[in-house]
């Protein structure tokens, strides 16, 4: 096999969200497409899940071509006028202004309000939400939009939309999901998504989000005539995808030991941006190692001090690299080529 490689497990991806889709039982499931859009995810997805959430007009495209006629949601901020014209299931207003232009437009659309509202995100690893973000809007602002809607016809409000944190374990998102819940009531709203932001970890790559216990407090706290949507995108696809490659040059620098791999971060950014080791699997133990690639910045760094024998030739495989890996990448930094891509479909 030509490594560095990304190996995507589609079997196991199917298995993981087939198990989610059933502890989910009575709540909409969209995939967060931004975590990973590879065609080959989307297609084993798309008949898993109730429709995609896209946050550019690049995003929608690719996600239609994929997977032509499943139900999209447009988010993010700073949408274009050209992407507020999308047909698309909803759009997720982010802010007065946006949908003004939306109304200008004077052409249909079916839309959720995203608000950030105040409430507690202890203990998240992003808080997108509960304070001053460029995410969604405060209550004054909803009502502002509500207000806005007033007197037209156009343009239908069908609920709320809240993504306020990511890293979040089941009973921290249930207790915020109750507030959530308790403000979409108190405006009449009764279509509730929920966002992603479902906790994984990098540390315990075994130790996952517990969605029997979240399925089962959704479907307590939804009321008859609410429709509730959960969109996640890391906790679906992050554990289906490795990252493999091979150990160019082992050395010792002022006492430490170094493995320079085939690769790094241009192909492999999460442990980067989370600050983490990005968990592998370890065959032979050893003396605390640290794994670079071969950009030249003390940044390059997979995964620090771990216990792993490794010499020049030896396969190392990177675990959960199936989510914000390849796709949030600076590919191009220091020319290096880029990785295979090799998809397994047991059964
Ligand atoms: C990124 C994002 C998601 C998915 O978040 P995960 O942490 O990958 O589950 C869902 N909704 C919105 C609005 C997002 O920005």
């Amino acid at each position: 096999m030509s490594l560095p490689a990304y190996v995507y497990d589609l079997s196991a991806l199917r298995d993981h969200v087939s198990a989610i889709r059933d502890a989910m039982e009575g709540v909409e499931l969209y995939y967060a497409a931004k975590a990973n859009p590879d065609p080959e995810l989307l297609r084993v997805l798309s008949p898993l899940v109730d429709g995609f959430e896209v946050a550019s007009a690049g995003e929608l495209a690719h996600v239609r071509a994929a997977v032509p006629g499943r139900p999209l949601a447009l988010g993010g901020p700073g949408k274009t006028d050209e992407e507020l014209r999308s047909e698309v299931a909803r759009i997720h207003v982010e802010s007065p202004g946006e949908l003004r232009r939306l109304l200008a437009m004077g052409r249909p659309a079916g839309i959720l309000l995203r608000a950030n509202l105040d409430l507690p995100v202890e203990g998240a690893s992003l808080a997108m939400g509960g304070g001053a973000t460029p995410f969604g809007m405060d209550p004054g602002s909803i009502e502002e939009c509500l207000t806005l809607l007033k007197g037209q016809e156009a343009v239908t409000v069908h609920g709320l939309h809240a993504h306020l944190a990511s890293g979040l374990d089941a009973p921290q998102m249930l207790t915020l999901a109750e507030g959530v819940l308790d403000y979409a009531r108190s405006l009449g709203l009764t279509e509730i998504n929920l966002g992603g932001g479902m906790a994984v970890s990098y540390a315990h790559p075994d130790a996952r989000f517990d969605w029997v216990t979240y399925g089962r407090g959704l479907r307590a706290l939804r009321r008859p005539g609410e429709t509730l949507r959960v969109e996640p995108g890391r906790s679906i696809s992050v554990y289906c995808g490795r990252y493999v490659t091979r150990v160019i040059d082992v050395k010792r620098v002022h006492g430490e030991l170094f493995a320079v791999v085939a690769g790094g971060t241009h192909h492999l950014r999460t442990p980067a941006t989370k600050g983490h080791s990005q968990p592998l699997v370890i065959e032979r133990p050893g003396e605390p190692i640290t794994i670079v690639g071969q950009l030249c910045t003390p940044k390059d760094v997979l995964a620090a001090h771990v216990p792993v024998r490794l010499e020049p030739g030896d396969v190392v495989e990177f675990l959960m690299a199936g989510a914000y890996a390849w796709n949030i990448s600076h590919h191009d930094f220091l020319m290096h080529p880029h990785p295979a891509f090799r998809y397994t479909l047991s059964r």
